[in-house]
Protein backbone atom coordinates (compact mmCIF):
# COMPACT_ATOMS: atom_id res chain seq x y z
CA UNK A 1 0.00 0.00 0.00
CA UNK A 2 1.50 3.49 -0.88
CA UNK A 3 1.09 6.16 1.69
CA UNK A 4 0.11 9.61 1.14
CA UNK A 5 3.05 12.36 1.37
CA UNK A 6 3.72 15.40 0.65
CA UNK A 7 5.67 16.33 -2.50
CA UNK A 8 9.00 17.60 -2.48
CA UNK A 9 8.58 21.37 -3.30
CA UNK A 10 11.05 20.76 -6.23
CA UNK A 11 8.42 18.90 -7.50
CA UNK A 12 5.53 21.39 -6.54
CA UNK A 13 7.68 24.08 -8.27
CA UNK A 14 8.33 22.28 -11.28
CA UNK A 15 4.48 21.59 -11.54
CA UNK A 16 3.69 25.35 -10.85
CA UNK A 17 6.23 26.16 -13.62
CA UNK A 18 4.06 24.42 -15.97
CA UNK A 19 1.38 26.69 -15.88
CA UNK A 20 3.20 29.60 -15.77
CA UNK A 21 6.09 28.45 -18.29
CA UNK A 22 4.52 26.55 -21.49
CA UNK A 23 7.19 27.85 -24.30
CA UNK A 24 9.57 30.14 -24.23
CA UNK A 25 7.09 33.50 -25.74
CA UNK A 26 5.69 32.92 -21.78
CA UNK A 27 9.47 33.65 -20.37
CA UNK A 28 9.45 36.53 -22.94
CA UNK A 29 6.24 37.56 -21.36
CA UNK A 30 7.32 36.98 -17.75
CA UNK A 31 10.35 39.23 -17.65
CA UNK A 32 8.67 42.03 -19.92
CA UNK A 33 6.31 42.00 -17.26
CA UNK A 34 8.48 42.20 -14.73
CA UNK A 35 10.95 44.95 -16.22
CA UNK A 36 7.77 47.00 -16.46
CA UNK A 37 6.75 46.72 -12.97
CA UNK A 38 10.37 48.06 -12.28
CA UNK A 39 9.41 51.28 -14.25
CA UNK A 40 12.09 50.28 -17.10
CA UNK A 41 12.08 53.08 -19.58
CA UNK A 42 13.85 50.98 -21.84
CA UNK A 43 13.42 47.28 -21.87
CA UNK A 44 16.35 44.93 -24.52
CA UNK A 45 15.18 41.28 -25.62
CA UNK A 46 17.68 39.05 -27.17
CA UNK A 47 16.74 35.18 -28.25
CA UNK A 48 18.45 32.74 -30.14
CA UNK A 49 16.93 29.96 -32.04
CA UNK A 50 13.30 31.10 -30.93
CA UNK A 51 14.62 31.47 -27.73
CA UNK A 52 14.85 28.12 -27.40
CA UNK A 53 18.27 28.29 -26.53
CA UNK A 54 18.21 32.03 -25.15
CA UNK A 55 15.70 34.45 -23.74
CA UNK A 56 17.50 37.70 -22.67
CA UNK A 57 15.80 40.81 -21.51
CA UNK A 58 17.58 43.74 -20.04
CA UNK A 59 16.31 46.66 -18.32
CA UNK A 60 16.62 49.90 -17.30
CA UNK A 61 14.71 49.99 -14.02
CA UNK A 62 14.54 50.35 -10.35
CA UNK A 63 16.73 46.88 -9.91
CA UNK A 64 17.35 44.42 -6.86
CA UNK A 65 19.28 44.84 -3.99
CA UNK A 66 21.87 42.15 -3.75
CA UNK A 67 20.43 40.42 -0.88
CA UNK A 68 17.30 40.20 -2.12
CA UNK A 69 18.49 37.95 -5.08
CA UNK A 70 17.55 34.80 -3.50
CA UNK A 71 14.21 35.90 -2.67
CA UNK A 72 13.19 37.60 -6.36
CA UNK A 73 14.13 33.78 -7.48
CA UNK A 74 12.07 31.72 -4.31
CA UNK A 75 8.29 30.88 -5.03
CA UNK A 76 5.75 33.14 -3.80
CA UNK A 77 8.38 35.92 -2.90
CA UNK A 78 7.34 39.01 -4.46
CA UNK A 79 7.82 42.76 -3.58
CA UNK A 80 4.22 43.59 -4.97
CA UNK A 81 1.85 42.32 -3.00
CA UNK A 82 0.99 42.59 0.99
CA UNK A 83 -1.87 41.51 1.85
CA UNK A 84 -5.12 39.18 0.66
CA UNK A 85 -7.61 42.28 -0.15
CA UNK A 86 -4.12 43.95 -2.34
CA UNK A 87 -5.31 41.06 -4.66
CA UNK A 88 -8.46 43.06 -5.20
CA UNK A 89 -7.03 46.02 -6.60
CA UNK A 90 -3.40 45.38 -8.10
CA UNK A 91 -1.95 47.74 -10.65
CA UNK A 92 1.15 45.89 -11.27
CA UNK A 93 1.68 43.12 -13.35
CA UNK A 94 3.13 40.55 -11.66
CA UNK A 95 1.41 39.48 -8.00
CA UNK A 96 2.13 35.62 -7.74
CA UNK A 97 5.42 35.88 -7.32
CA UNK A 98 6.28 32.69 -9.14
CA UNK A 99 7.33 33.44 -12.50
CA UNK A 100 11.16 33.32 -11.63
CA UNK A 101 11.01 30.57 -9.61
CA UNK A 102 9.18 28.39 -12.27
CA UNK A 103 11.09 29.88 -15.08
CA UNK A 104 14.79 29.02 -12.45
CA UNK A 105 12.61 25.26 -11.73
CA UNK A 106 13.16 24.46 -15.67
CA UNK A 107 16.42 26.10 -16.82
CA UNK A 108 19.56 27.92 -16.02
CA UNK A 109 18.85 31.34 -15.23
CA UNK A 110 21.08 34.11 -14.34
CA UNK A 111 20.15 37.24 -12.76
CA UNK A 112 22.61 40.37 -12.67
CA UNK A 113 20.86 43.57 -11.17
CA UNK A 114 21.83 46.64 -9.65
CA UNK A 115 20.12 49.19 -8.14
CA UNK A 116 20.31 53.26 -8.19
CA UNK A 117 22.09 53.53 -5.06
CA UNK A 118 24.40 50.45 -4.33
CA UNK A 119 26.44 47.95 -5.49
CA UNK A 120 25.24 45.14 -8.71
CA UNK A 121 25.32 41.40 -7.88
CA UNK A 122 24.54 38.47 -9.51
CA UNK A 123 23.06 35.39 -9.10
CA UNK A 124 22.75 32.01 -11.10
CA UNK A 125 19.69 29.48 -10.37
CA UNK A 126 20.46 26.05 -12.57
CA UNK A 127 17.40 23.64 -12.41
CA UNK A 128 16.20 25.27 -9.80
CA UNK A 129 19.40 24.97 -7.42
CA UNK A 130 20.51 28.05 -6.18
CA UNK A 131 24.03 29.48 -6.60
CA UNK A 132 25.99 32.42 -4.32
CA UNK A 133 25.07 36.12 -5.00
CA UNK A 134 28.54 37.29 -6.41
CA UNK A 135 29.11 40.86 -6.43
CA UNK A 136 29.33 42.38 -10.05
CA UNK A 137 29.69 45.96 -11.86
CA UNK A 138 26.72 46.89 -14.10
CA UNK A 139 24.68 48.99 -14.75
CA UNK A 140 21.40 50.63 -13.22
CA UNK A 141 18.72 47.85 -13.87
CA UNK A 142 18.18 44.51 -14.68
CA UNK A 143 19.38 41.73 -16.46
CA UNK A 144 17.29 38.27 -16.70
CA UNK A 145 18.86 35.23 -19.06
CA UNK A 146 17.59 32.36 -19.33
CA UNK A 147 19.09 29.22 -21.09
CA UNK A 148 18.25 26.00 -21.75
CA UNK A 149 14.68 26.37 -21.63
CA UNK A 150 13.15 22.41 -20.37
CA UNK A 151 16.75 21.35 -20.39
CA UNK A 152 15.82 19.32 -17.35
CA UNK A 153 12.47 18.59 -18.43
CA UNK A 154 13.00 16.29 -21.23
CA UNK A 155 9.26 15.48 -21.58
CA UNK A 156 8.53 19.18 -21.83
CA UNK A 157 11.17 20.18 -23.96
CA UNK A 158 9.85 17.33 -26.50
CA UNK A 159 6.66 19.68 -26.75
CA UNK A 160 8.44 22.49 -27.57
CA UNK A 161 8.07 23.47 -31.63
CA UNK A 162 10.36 24.22 -34.16
CA UNK A 163 12.24 27.16 -33.39
CA UNK A 164 10.42 29.10 -36.45
CA UNK A 165 7.12 28.40 -34.59
CA UNK A 166 8.74 29.11 -31.04
CA UNK A 167 10.33 32.69 -32.67
CA UNK A 168 6.55 33.55 -34.08
CA UNK A 169 5.10 33.18 -30.48
CA UNK A 170 7.82 34.76 -28.62
CA UNK A 171 7.87 37.76 -30.97
CA UNK A 172 3.80 37.81 -30.72
CA UNK A 173 4.33 38.33 -27.43
CA UNK A 174 7.10 41.09 -27.67
CA UNK A 175 4.49 42.84 -30.24
CA UNK A 176 1.55 43.06 -27.40
CA UNK A 177 3.80 43.99 -24.91
CA UNK A 178 5.32 46.72 -26.31
CA UNK A 179 2.01 47.78 -28.15
CA UNK A 180 0.57 48.62 -24.85
CA UNK A 181 3.43 50.42 -23.21
CA UNK A 182 4.43 53.09 -25.55
CA UNK A 183 6.03 55.55 -23.87
CA UNK A 184 8.46 52.85 -23.19
CA UNK A 185 11.38 52.00 -25.65
CA UNK A 186 12.10 48.65 -26.29
CA UNK A 187 14.33 46.34 -29.02
CA UNK A 188 13.99 42.58 -29.95
CA UNK A 189 17.12 40.83 -31.23
CA UNK A 190 16.88 37.42 -32.75
CA UNK A 191 19.98 35.13 -33.69
CA UNK A 192 21.95 38.36 -33.85
CA UNK A 193 19.32 40.51 -36.13
CA UNK A 194 17.77 43.31 -34.74
CA UNK A 195 13.94 42.97 -35.59
CA UNK A 196 12.64 45.83 -33.51
CA UNK A 197 14.19 49.13 -32.67
CA UNK A 198 11.05 51.11 -30.81
CA UNK A 199 11.93 54.30 -29.88
CA UNK A 200 9.67 55.57 -26.77
CA UNK A 201 6.49 57.77 -28.55
CA UNK A 202 3.74 59.75 -26.92
CA UNK A 203 1.06 58.03 -28.87
CA UNK A 204 -0.03 54.64 -29.35
CA UNK A 205 -0.47 55.67 -33.49
CA UNK A 206 3.49 55.61 -33.61
CA UNK A 207 3.55 52.34 -31.92
CA UNK A 208 1.86 51.46 -34.23
CA UNK A 209 3.50 52.21 -37.03
CA UNK A 210 6.89 51.35 -35.04
CA UNK A 211 5.70 47.89 -35.55
CA UNK A 212 3.39 47.43 -38.18
CA UNK A 213 4.53 50.54 -40.83
CA UNK A 214 3.46 54.43 -40.88
CA UNK A 215 1.03 53.91 -43.67
CA UNK A 216 -1.40 51.46 -42.28
CA UNK A 217 -0.91 53.61 -38.84
CA UNK A 218 -2.02 56.69 -40.51
CA UNK A 219 -4.91 55.33 -42.32
CA UNK A 220 -6.47 53.77 -39.19
CA UNK A 221 -9.36 55.67 -37.08
CA UNK A 222 -9.36 56.95 -33.81
CA UNK A 223 -12.25 55.53 -31.44
CA UNK A 224 -12.98 57.10 -27.92
CA UNK A 225 -16.03 56.16 -25.75
CA UNK A 226 -16.78 55.18 -22.45
CA UNK A 227 -19.64 54.60 -20.08
CA UNK A 228 -19.99 55.68 -15.75
CA UNK A 229 -17.63 52.68 -15.57
CA UNK A 230 -15.46 51.61 -18.58
CA UNK A 231 -13.37 53.52 -20.97
CA UNK A 232 -12.44 52.39 -24.34
CA UNK A 233 -9.96 54.15 -27.00
CA UNK A 234 -8.24 52.55 -29.77
CA UNK A 235 -7.84 52.98 -33.81
CA UNK A 236 -9.37 50.50 -36.02
CA UNK A 237 -8.87 49.92 -39.74
CA UNK A 238 -11.43 51.07 -42.70
CA UNK A 239 -13.36 48.68 -44.10
CA UNK A 240 -11.67 48.16 -47.16
CA UNK A 241 -8.15 48.03 -45.21
CA UNK A 242 -9.78 44.46 -44.47
CA UNK A 243 -7.70 41.71 -43.82
CA UNK A 244 -7.63 37.36 -44.74
CA UNK A 245 -6.93 36.48 -41.02
CA UNK A 246 -7.63 38.30 -37.43
CA UNK A 247 -3.67 38.47 -37.42
CA UNK A 248 -3.83 42.61 -36.66
CA UNK A 249 -6.89 42.32 -33.45
CA UNK A 250 -4.47 43.48 -30.50
CA UNK A 251 -6.76 43.78 -27.16
CA UNK A 252 -5.10 45.36 -24.06
CA UNK A 253 -6.83 46.18 -20.39
CA UNK A 254 -5.26 48.36 -18.24
CA UNK A 255 -2.24 48.25 -20.21
CA UNK A 256 -2.09 44.44 -20.19
CA UNK A 257 -2.41 43.05 -23.38
CA UNK A 258 -5.37 40.28 -23.88
CA UNK A 259 -7.38 37.88 -25.92
CA UNK A 260 -11.17 38.01 -25.79
CA UNK A 261 -13.78 35.99 -28.17
CA UNK A 262 -16.42 38.36 -26.56
CA UNK A 263 -14.98 42.15 -27.73
CA UNK A 264 -13.71 40.56 -30.97
CA UNK A 265 -17.31 39.40 -31.84
CA UNK A 266 -18.67 42.79 -30.62
CA UNK A 267 -15.54 44.46 -32.80
CA UNK A 268 -17.40 42.20 -35.84
CA UNK A 269 -20.82 43.12 -35.41
CA UNK A 270 -19.93 46.66 -34.89
CA UNK A 271 -18.49 45.96 -38.95
CA UNK A 272 -21.37 43.88 -40.10
CA UNK A 273 -22.34 45.22 -43.35
CA UNK A 274 -19.08 46.59 -44.26
CA UNK A 275 -17.09 43.85 -44.53
CA UNK A 276 -17.25 40.25 -46.64
CA UNK A 277 -17.36 37.35 -44.61
CA UNK A 278 -14.50 36.21 -43.62
CA UNK A 279 -12.88 39.03 -43.97
CA UNK A 280 -11.53 40.61 -40.98
CA UNK A 281 -10.75 44.25 -39.55
CA UNK A 282 -7.72 45.95 -38.43
CA UNK A 283 -8.51 46.67 -34.38
CA UNK A 284 -6.59 47.99 -31.34
CA UNK A 285 -8.17 48.56 -28.61
CA UNK A 286 -7.18 49.33 -25.02
CA UNK A 287 -9.84 49.02 -22.26
CA UNK A 288 -10.27 50.98 -18.77
CA UNK A 289 -11.66 49.64 -16.08
CA UNK A 290 -11.44 49.88 -12.28
CA UNK A 291 -9.61 46.93 -11.01
CA UNK A 292 -12.27 45.42 -9.42
CA UNK A 293 -14.44 45.21 -12.13
CA UNK A 294 -11.66 43.16 -14.08
CA UNK A 295 -10.32 39.74 -12.84
CA UNK A 296 -6.68 39.77 -14.57
CA UNK A 297 -5.78 36.53 -12.76
CA UNK A 298 -7.95 33.68 -14.59
CA UNK A 299 -5.32 32.45 -16.91
CA UNK A 300 -2.24 31.06 -15.44
CA UNK A 301 -0.38 32.90 -18.11
CA UNK A 302 -2.30 35.73 -17.88
CA UNK A 303 -3.47 36.16 -21.35
CA UNK A 304 -7.51 35.65 -21.15
CA UNK A 305 -9.44 38.22 -18.69
CA UNK A 306 -12.91 38.25 -17.04
CA UNK A 307 -14.87 41.07 -16.78
CA UNK A 308 -17.41 41.45 -14.26
CA UNK A 309 -19.96 42.78 -16.59
CA UNK A 310 -19.11 41.64 -20.14
CA UNK A 311 -21.85 42.71 -21.81
CA UNK A 312 -21.30 46.16 -20.56
CA UNK A 313 -18.04 45.87 -22.71
CA UNK A 314 -19.85 44.37 -25.51
CA UNK A 315 -22.58 47.07 -26.08
CA UNK A 316 -19.77 49.64 -25.59
CA UNK A 317 -17.45 48.70 -28.09
CA UNK A 318 -20.63 48.16 -30.40
CA UNK A 319 -21.64 51.27 -30.35
CA UNK A 320 -18.84 53.27 -29.91
CA UNK A 321 -17.45 51.84 -33.45
CA UNK A 322 -20.65 52.28 -35.30
CA UNK A 323 -20.83 55.90 -34.01
CA UNK A 324 -17.70 56.74 -35.27
CA UNK A 325 -18.05 55.18 -38.19
CA UNK A 326 -21.13 57.23 -39.37
CA UNK A 327 -19.42 60.38 -38.61
CA UNK A 328 -16.42 59.13 -40.44
CA UNK A 329 -16.30 59.68 -44.43
CA UNK A 330 -14.66 56.33 -45.41
CA UNK A 331 -15.84 56.19 -49.01
CA UNK A 332 -17.55 53.51 -51.38
CA UNK A 333 -17.65 50.49 -49.05
CA UNK A 334 -18.38 52.41 -46.10
CA UNK A 335 -22.30 52.56 -45.37
CA UNK A 336 -23.48 52.28 -42.24
CA UNK A 337 -24.82 48.65 -41.17
CA UNK A 338 -28.67 50.85 -40.88
CA UNK A 339 -28.75 52.21 -44.38
CA UNK A 340 -26.96 48.95 -45.61
CA UNK A 341 -29.61 47.33 -43.74
CA UNK A 342 -32.73 49.01 -44.60
CA UNK A 343 -31.90 48.71 -48.59
CA UNK A 344 -32.83 45.28 -47.53
CA UNK A 345 -35.90 45.35 -45.94
CA UNK A 346 -37.75 47.84 -48.29
CA UNK A 347 -37.14 46.63 -51.66
CA UNK A 348 -39.32 49.59 -52.73
CA UNK A 349 -35.98 51.72 -53.03
CA UNK A 350 -35.38 52.69 -56.73
CA UNK A 351 -37.75 49.74 -57.90
CA UNK A 352 -39.39 51.57 -60.93
CA UNK A 353 -35.86 51.41 -62.48
CA UNK A 354 -35.00 47.97 -61.64
CA UNK A 355 -38.84 46.77 -63.05
CA UNK A 356 -38.53 48.75 -66.40
CA UNK A 357 -34.95 47.26 -67.11
CA UNK A 358 -35.97 43.85 -66.51
CA UNK A 359 -38.87 43.63 -68.74
CA UNK A 360 -37.98 46.47 -71.76
CA UNK A 361 -36.45 44.49 -74.75
CA UNK A 362 -32.41 44.42 -74.45
CA UNK A 363 -32.43 46.34 -77.46
CA UNK A 364 -34.11 49.24 -76.16
CA UNK A 365 -32.78 49.31 -72.72
CA UNK A 366 -31.20 52.19 -71.43
CA UNK A 367 -27.47 51.96 -70.54
CA UNK A 368 -27.21 53.35 -67.51
CA UNK A 369 -30.27 51.75 -65.20
CA UNK A 370 -28.11 52.06 -61.47
CA UNK A 371 -30.45 53.39 -58.94
CA UNK A 372 -29.18 57.02 -57.96
CA UNK A 373 -26.70 56.48 -55.27
CA UNK A 374 -24.85 58.89 -52.70
CA UNK A 375 -21.48 56.90 -52.58
CA UNK A 376 -21.27 56.51 -56.32
CA UNK A 377 -19.18 59.50 -56.29
CA UNK A 378 -16.28 58.08 -54.45
CA UNK A 379 -15.87 55.16 -56.81
CA UNK A 380 -12.33 53.89 -56.52
CA UNK A 381 -10.55 54.60 -59.98
CA UNK A 382 -8.48 52.01 -59.62
CA UNK A 383 -10.87 49.13 -59.45
CA UNK A 384 -12.30 50.58 -63.22
CA UNK A 385 -9.17 50.64 -64.25
CA UNK A 386 -8.53 47.15 -63.32
CA UNK A 387 -11.66 45.86 -65.13
CA UNK A 388 -10.86 47.85 -68.37
CA UNK A 389 -7.80 45.52 -68.73
CA UNK A 390 -10.20 42.68 -68.44
CA UNK A 391 -11.97 44.54 -70.89
CA UNK A 392 -9.47 45.36 -73.17
CA UNK A 393 -8.54 41.90 -73.58
CA UNK A 394 -11.94 40.31 -73.86
CA UNK A 395 -12.32 42.55 -77.13
CA UNK A 396 -9.67 40.93 -78.93
CA UNK A 397 -12.26 37.76 -78.76
CA UNK A 398 -15.28 38.67 -79.57
CA UNK A 399 -16.49 41.09 -82.04
CA UNK A 400 -18.23 43.64 -79.75
CA UNK A 401 -20.91 43.88 -82.66
CA UNK A 402 -22.13 40.37 -82.12
CA UNK A 403 -22.37 40.45 -78.30
CA UNK A 404 -25.85 41.36 -78.15
CA UNK A 405 -26.78 38.04 -79.91
CA UNK A 406 -24.77 35.68 -77.97
CA UNK A 407 -24.88 37.21 -74.41
CA UNK A 408 -27.43 37.82 -72.11
CA UNK A 409 -27.35 41.64 -71.54
CA UNK A 410 -27.03 42.25 -67.70
CA UNK A 411 -27.88 45.23 -65.91
CA UNK A 412 -26.34 46.65 -62.71
CA UNK A 413 -28.79 47.07 -60.09
CA UNK A 414 -27.56 49.11 -56.01
CA UNK A 415 -24.14 49.50 -58.31
CA UNK A 416 -23.32 46.17 -56.29
CA UNK A 417 -25.39 43.26 -57.92
CA UNK A 418 -25.60 42.30 -61.84
CA UNK A 419 -28.96 41.20 -62.51
CA UNK A 420 -29.19 38.97 -65.88
CA UNK A 421 -32.02 36.23 -67.55
CA UNK A 422 -30.63 33.18 -67.27
CA UNK A 423 -32.36 29.71 -68.27
CA UNK A 424 -35.50 30.17 -67.36
CA UNK A 425 -35.27 32.50 -64.54
CA UNK A 426 -32.93 35.79 -63.44
CA UNK A 427 -29.60 35.40 -61.93
CA UNK A 428 -28.72 37.68 -59.43
CA UNK A 429 -24.56 38.34 -59.61
CA UNK A 430 -22.03 39.50 -57.40
CA UNK A 431 -19.86 42.04 -59.17
CA UNK A 432 -17.27 42.05 -56.92
CA UNK A 433 -16.63 38.36 -55.99
CA UNK A 434 -17.63 37.97 -59.97
CA UNK A 435 -14.69 40.15 -60.91
CA UNK A 436 -12.58 39.25 -57.90
CA UNK A 437 -12.86 35.36 -59.31
CA UNK A 438 -12.48 36.56 -62.79
CA UNK A 439 -9.13 37.99 -62.06
CA UNK A 440 -7.35 35.32 -60.21
CA UNK A 441 -8.51 32.94 -63.14
CA UNK A 442 -6.95 34.88 -65.31
CA UNK A 443 -3.72 35.61 -63.17
CA UNK A 444 -3.60 31.43 -62.68
CA UNK A 445 -3.37 30.84 -66.25
CA UNK A 446 -1.31 33.63 -67.63
CA UNK A 447 1.40 32.31 -64.71
CA UNK A 448 0.82 28.85 -65.07
CA UNK A 449 1.55 29.39 -69.01
CA UNK A 450 4.32 31.03 -68.04
CA UNK A 451 2.32 34.54 -69.96
CA UNK A 452 1.99 36.77 -66.92
CA UNK A 453 1.89 40.82 -68.56
CA UNK A 454 3.90 42.51 -66.03
CA UNK A 455 4.12 46.18 -65.55
CA UNK A 456 6.85 48.18 -64.90
CA UNK A 457 6.39 50.96 -62.94
CA UNK A 458 8.51 54.31 -63.58
CA UNK A 459 8.21 55.21 -60.21
CA UNK A 460 8.56 52.58 -58.17
CA UNK A 461 5.98 52.28 -55.54
CA UNK A 462 7.18 52.82 -51.78
CA UNK A 463 5.72 50.73 -49.40
CA UNK A 464 6.83 51.42 -45.77
CA UNK A 465 6.59 48.05 -43.03
CA UNK A 466 6.34 46.95 -39.86
CA UNK A 467 10.20 44.87 -39.38
CA UNK A 468 7.89 41.89 -38.93
CA UNK A 469 6.48 42.13 -42.39
CA UNK A 470 9.50 42.98 -43.79
CA UNK A 471 11.05 39.54 -42.79
CA UNK A 472 7.71 37.43 -44.08
CA UNK A 473 7.96 39.63 -48.11
CA UNK A 474 11.75 39.41 -48.27
CA UNK A 475 11.33 35.50 -47.48
CA UNK A 476 8.81 35.12 -50.67
CA UNK A 477 10.25 37.90 -52.60
CA UNK A 478 10.51 35.12 -55.30
CA UNK A 479 7.13 33.84 -54.73
CA UNK A 480 5.99 37.33 -55.21
CA UNK A 481 8.24 37.80 -58.40
CA UNK A 482 6.69 34.47 -59.88
CA UNK A 483 3.49 36.40 -59.65
CA UNK A 484 4.55 39.20 -61.41
CA UNK A 485 5.47 41.71 -57.94
CA UNK A 486 9.30 42.89 -58.00
CA UNK A 487 10.22 43.69 -54.93
CA UNK A 488 13.41 45.44 -53.35
CA UNK A 489 14.51 46.63 -50.43
CA UNK A 490 14.59 50.06 -49.90
CA UNK A 491 16.25 50.88 -46.55
CA UNK A 492 14.73 50.52 -42.93
CA UNK A 493 11.68 48.41 -43.40
CA UNK A 494 10.72 50.36 -46.37
CA UNK A 495 10.81 48.03 -49.75
CA UNK A 496 10.34 49.26 -53.55
CA UNK A 497 7.84 47.81 -56.15
CA UNK A 498 8.83 48.24 -59.46
CA UNK A 499 6.26 46.04 -61.06
CA UNK A 500 3.25 44.41 -60.70
CA UNK A 501 0.63 42.26 -63.09
CA UNK A 502 -0.99 44.27 -65.94
CA UNK A 503 -4.03 42.82 -64.67
CA UNK A 504 -3.75 44.33 -61.20
CA UNK A 505 -4.57 48.18 -63.14
CA UNK A 506 -3.55 50.96 -60.51
CA UNK A 507 -4.01 49.29 -57.27
CA UNK A 508 -1.67 50.52 -55.12
CA UNK A 509 0.87 48.34 -54.55
CA UNK A 510 0.86 48.98 -51.01
CA UNK A 511 -2.70 47.67 -50.41
CA UNK A 512 -2.09 44.58 -52.02
CA UNK A 513 1.24 43.92 -50.21
CA UNK A 514 -0.26 44.04 -47.07
CA UNK A 515 -3.00 41.71 -48.59
CA UNK A 516 -0.05 39.29 -49.38
CA UNK A 517 1.31 39.83 -45.81
CA UNK A 518 -1.35 38.68 -44.39
CA UNK A 519 -2.49 35.76 -46.66
CA UNK A 520 1.17 34.46 -46.06
CA UNK A 521 1.11 35.12 -42.57
CA UNK A 522 -0.94 32.23 -42.17
CA UNK A 523 -0.15 29.80 -44.84
CA UNK A 524 1.14 26.45 -43.15
CA UNK A 525 5.34 27.13 -42.91
CA UNK A 526 5.98 23.75 -45.26
CA UNK A 527 3.44 25.26 -48.19
CA UNK A 528 4.69 24.42 -51.60
CA UNK A 529 5.46 27.36 -53.43
CA UNK A 530 2.66 26.77 -55.91
CA UNK A 531 0.57 27.44 -53.10
CA UNK A 532 2.04 30.66 -51.93
CA UNK A 533 2.01 32.04 -55.57
CA UNK A 534 -2.09 31.00 -55.71
CA UNK A 535 -2.13 33.22 -51.91
CA UNK A 536 -0.65 36.14 -53.74
CA UNK A 537 -3.00 35.84 -56.74
CA UNK A 538 -5.37 35.56 -54.71
CA UNK A 539 -4.16 38.94 -52.80
CA UNK A 540 -4.26 40.87 -56.47
CA UNK A 541 -7.32 39.52 -57.52
CA UNK A 542 -9.54 40.41 -54.21
CA UNK A 543 -7.44 43.91 -54.15
CA UNK A 544 -7.78 44.60 -57.83
CA UNK A 545 -11.58 43.88 -58.18
CA UNK A 546 -14.04 45.97 -58.51
CA UNK A 547 -15.95 46.67 -55.17
CA UNK A 548 -19.16 46.79 -54.29
CA UNK A 549 -19.99 50.25 -54.50
CA UNK A 550 -18.71 50.41 -58.08
CA UNK A 551 -20.58 52.37 -60.45
CA UNK A 552 -19.92 50.45 -64.07
CA UNK A 553 -20.22 51.46 -67.63
CA UNK A 554 -22.45 49.21 -69.71
CA UNK A 555 -19.43 47.70 -71.84
CA UNK A 556 -17.69 46.87 -68.22
CA UNK A 557 -20.93 45.01 -67.28
CA UNK A 558 -20.88 42.80 -71.31
CA UNK A 559 -16.81 42.48 -70.44
CA UNK A 560 -17.74 40.89 -66.77
CA UNK A 561 -20.83 38.68 -67.65
CA UNK A 562 -18.52 37.52 -70.86
CA UNK A 563 -15.76 36.50 -69.02
CA UNK A 564 -18.23 33.98 -66.69
CA UNK A 565 -16.81 31.09 -68.67
CA UNK A 566 -13.21 31.43 -67.28
CA UNK A 567 -14.70 30.67 -63.87
CA UNK A 568 -14.90 26.72 -64.12
CA UNK A 569 -17.27 27.11 -60.97
CA UNK A 570 -18.78 29.88 -61.36
CA UNK A 571 -20.69 29.76 -58.10
CA UNK A 572 -17.83 30.89 -55.77
CA UNK A 573 -15.36 33.76 -55.51
CA UNK A 574 -11.87 32.50 -54.02
CA UNK A 575 -13.53 32.79 -50.53
CA UNK A 576 -15.92 30.76 -51.08
CA UNK A 577 -18.91 33.56 -51.00
CA UNK A 578 -21.05 32.77 -53.68
CA UNK A 579 -20.96 34.35 -56.79
CA UNK A 580 -24.28 34.38 -57.82
CA UNK A 581 -27.95 33.52 -57.24
CA UNK A 582 -30.82 31.79 -59.28
CA UNK A 583 -34.19 32.78 -58.87
CA UNK A 584 -36.04 30.23 -61.09
CA UNK A 585 -39.26 31.15 -63.08
CA UNK A 586 -41.29 28.96 -60.72
CA UNK A 587 -40.29 31.11 -57.90
CA UNK A 588 -41.61 34.27 -59.26
CA UNK A 589 -44.66 32.55 -60.84
CA UNK A 590 -45.24 31.36 -57.34
CA UNK A 591 -44.48 34.86 -55.39
CA UNK A 592 -46.41 36.41 -57.81
CA UNK A 593 -49.62 33.96 -57.14
CA UNK A 594 -49.41 32.67 -61.33
CA UNK A 595 -49.81 28.89 -59.89
P1 LIG B 1 6.05 38.81 -9.25
O1 LIG B 1 6.36 39.59 -10.47
O2 LIG B 1 4.74 38.14 -9.31
O3 LIG B 1 6.29 39.58 -8.00
P2 LIG B 1 8.27 37.27 -10.08
O4 LIG B 1 8.69 35.88 -9.77
O5 LIG B 1 8.00 37.61 -11.50
O6 LIG B 1 7.03 37.58 -9.19
O7 LIG B 1 9.36 38.26 -9.51
C1 LIG B 1 9.69 38.19 -8.14
C2 LIG B 1 10.22 39.51 -7.65
O8 LIG B 1 11.51 39.75 -8.21
C3 LIG B 1 9.39 40.70 -8.00
O9 LIG B 1 8.35 40.91 -7.09
C4 LIG B 1 10.40 41.83 -7.99
O10 LIG B 1 10.59 42.33 -6.68
C5 LIG B 1 11.70 41.15 -8.40
N1 LIG B 1 12.01 41.38 -9.83
C6 LIG B 1 11.84 40.49 -10.83
N2 LIG B 1 12.23 41.01 -12.01
C7 LIG B 1 12.64 42.27 -11.75
C8 LIG B 1 13.16 43.34 -12.56
N3 LIG B 1 13.34 43.20 -13.89
N4 LIG B 1 13.49 44.50 -11.94
C9 LIG B 1 13.32 44.64 -10.61
N5 LIG B 1 12.84 43.67 -9.80
C10 LIG B 1 12.50 42.50 -10.34
MG1 LIG C 1 6.43 38.83 -12.39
Amino acid sequence: MSRILNLPKSVVNRIAAGEVVERPASIVKELLENALDAAATRIDVTLEQGGVSLVRVSDDGSGIEPSDLPLAVAPHATSKLRTAEDLECIATFGFRGEALASIAEVSTLLIRSRQAKSEGASLCVDGGRLGEVVPEGCGMGTTIEVRQIFGNVPARRSFLRTPQTEWNHAADAFVRTALANPKVAFSLTHNGKLIHDLAAVSSFRERIGGLFGRQMAERLIAIESSDEEVQCNGLVGRPEDDQASNRLQYLTVVGRPFRDRSVIHAVQEAYRGLLLTGRHPIVFLNFQIPPDSVDVNVHPAKTEVRFRNPQRIYRLVVSSLRSTFLETDMGTSMQSPTAWGSSQTRPHVGSNTVDKSLFVSTNEMPLKTHVPDSHSSTMQVHSSSALSSTLNDSEGHVLPTCLENTHQRAVQMQNRYLVVEQGDGIEVIDQHALHERVLFERLKLSVDSGQLEVQSLLVPEQVDLGPKELELISEHASTLEKAGMRIQPFGGSTVLVSSKPVLAGTTSSEEIIREVIDRLAVASSGAETRMLVEEVLHSLACRSAIKAGDQLSQEEVDALIRDRHLVDDAHHCPHGRPTSLLLSKQELDKQFRRI
